[in-house]
């Protein structure tokens, strides 16, 4: 299987749409629960951020809850993709996520070159930080994104990190 992160990044637009998300921060908490899916937050290992399953036809989240609160959204929006695109491979196991590596450059851990991972962070960007908001956001504040501060106040705005913020401005996820 190739990824397809554009594929992916479609599905996250045909779920803000379903929802009717109107701006940010997404609820992405009550998107899941309005998907009849069971998210569960538990304290996991620090190098766990989420895992995602089927059991007995119902879809279930699990997202580390030692981690912080912005972080905790985009690990439940990225085990929300699992379930929207690959819900076949999380009924035959439970898929579980060991951080999200791909942020760090050098690591060629599997999270960077997993098809699967691929495609569950360009939808959980999409999902968190959509371009039209982004955009809007972009236009209104002025901000200056070449600046910690601007990139800081950007990732407030959509409750996600800065550095999920960094990585999609630079348009890696
Ligand atoms: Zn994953």
């Amino acid at each position: 299987m190739k990824a397809n992160p554009e594929r992916a990044r479609e599905a996250a637009r045909a779920v803000l749409q379903d929802f009717g998300v109107k701006g940010v921060p997404v609820p992405v908490e009550r998107i899941i629960k309005t998907r009849n899916i069971v998210l569960q937050y538990a304290p996991l290992e620090e190098d766990l951020s989420g895992m995602a399953y089927i059991k007995d036809g119902v879809g279930i989240i699990g997202v580390n809850a030692l981690h912080h609160p912005n972080r905790q959204r985009f690990s439940a929006a990225h085990e929300l993709a699992h379930h929207v695109l690959h819900a076949p491979e999380i009924q035959k196991s439970v898929h579980i996520d060991k951080g999200f590596r791909v942020l760090l450059r050098d690591d060629v851990s599997s999270q960077g070159i997993d098809p699967l991972e691929i495609e569950a962070n360009a939808f959980a960007s999409e999902l968190l930080m959509p371009q039209e908001f982004l955009m809007d956001a972009l236009d209104a504040s002025g901000l200056d994104i070449e600046d910690d501060s601007g990139i800081e106040a950007l990732a407030r705005k959509f409750r996600v990190s800065a550095s999920a913020m960094r990585y999609r401005l630079a348009g890696r996820f």
